[in-house]
């Protein structure tokens, strides 16, 4: 058990966690997406402390995290041309590439795969420990495995409390999601395994030949081989039954008015949503960015008021609502009623 500290932002601080890290520790670090769990990426031992912390499954594999393009060539046996590309464009940013993984990585670290997810992340904070740990950082989002993403350095210590040393309280993320996980494929094919910040048509401007993984809006079947882990697991539930409803605001106020009872809670985008209804509710953002940063901040605050039955306005489908829509999709275990 540790006593968990929740450190500042300023220079001393990262020294202090950056030994910790080189001492195979494991710290909790925040980002511009959501909070990560640090570990050396290279230290098996280090990294098996992520997995025992979160409670991850050990074939669900670790995103590697970088503060300089120099570093990539160590980390992978080949850089398709196009991820030269994406990296120009999208780095340093929420953009997470899926390449041959070198023999430096161990397989603890992938996940047993032979291929590894490379981030440069863009937040100030996590840039400068990734340099002065001089070692590239493994870092999962720092949530027990099956909660929602941590966006708050609160949000790590209700999760990580007495498992960790230290917390790098870096304040609230800007963009509220986790990164976008492509992969390669042939000369000029880009996958999108996981939305995000980094929308389907952002990539488009790098190749016109961007495919969506099946994975992203669709429950798979137990035996369909699932090419991004991490979605297969059930993940970012809140205790309440969440069902999205497809539909126009009309739709969805007269949908309410039928189904709710008093143990129903509305998840809707503004307190506008829910003019004439008497029934209690949460906001969760006007717009695609808001919901994104507001998104797993409410799926906590559903479980904090105690929400039973949850009827969740639907995100938009493309943009960065893509990425909202996927991990609600998720918290509401695919239960959708399109009207
Ligand atoms: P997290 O860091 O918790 O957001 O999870 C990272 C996710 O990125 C995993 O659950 C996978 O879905 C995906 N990922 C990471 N590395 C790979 C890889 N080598 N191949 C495919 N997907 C990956
Ligand atoms: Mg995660």
């Amino acid at each position: 058990m540790f006593d968990t500290k929740i450190l500042g932002t300023d220079e001393d601080s990262i020294a202090y966690a950056a030994k910790l890290l080189s001492q195979g520790e494991v710290v909790g670090m925040p980002t511009e997406t959501v909070y990560g769990l640090a570990a050396n990426a290279f230290d098996e031992a280090a990294v098996r402390k992520i997995f025992a912390a979160k409670g991850r499954p050990a074939d669900n594999p670790l995103i590697v995290h970088i503060s300089d393009i120099s570093q990539l060539e160590g980390l992978v046996d080949r850089i398709p041309p196009l991820a030269v590309k994406c990296a120009e464009k999208f780095w340093a940013g929420p953009l997470t590439m899926i390449m041959p993984k070198s023999e430096k990585i161990p397989m603890v670290t992938s996940g047993g795969l032979d291929t590894v997810g490379i981030r440069m992340p863009s937040h100030k904070v996590a840039r400068a420990l990734i340099s002065a740990c001089g070692f590239p950082i493994a870092a999962p989002s720092a949530n027990l495995s099956g909660s929602p993403s941590p966006t708050t350095a609160q949000h790590v210590l209700n999760d990580m409390h007495g498992r960790i040393p230290a917390i790098i309280d870096g304040g609230a993320c800007g963009v509220g999601v986790e990164s976008t996980v492509i992969s390669f494929e042939g000369e000029d094919g880009i996958r999108l395994l996981r939305p995000g910040f980094i929308s389907a048509e952002d990539l488009m401007e790098i190749t016109p030949n961007v495919l969506i993984d099946k994975g992203v809006l669709e429950k798979l079947g137990e035996n369909v081989k699932v090419r991004s882990p991490g979605m297969k697991y059930k993940h970012y539930a809140p205790k309440a039954d969440v069902t999205i409803i497809d539909s126009s605001l009309e739709a969805f106020r007269e949908y309410v008015k039928t189904h709710a009872d008093n143990d129903t809670t509305l998840m809707v985008f503004t307190d506008s949503d829910c003019e004439g209804l008497d029934i209690p509710h949460i906001c969760y953002g006007a717009n695609d960015e808001e919901q994104a940063k507001e998104l797993f901040d409410v799926l906590r605050e559903l479980d904090i008021i105690g929400a039973k039955k949850v009827y969740a306005r639907c995100p938009n489908k493309d943009g960065v609502g893509l990425a909202v829509y996927n991990r609600l999709l998720r918290a509401a275990g695919f239960q959708v009623v399109k009207l």
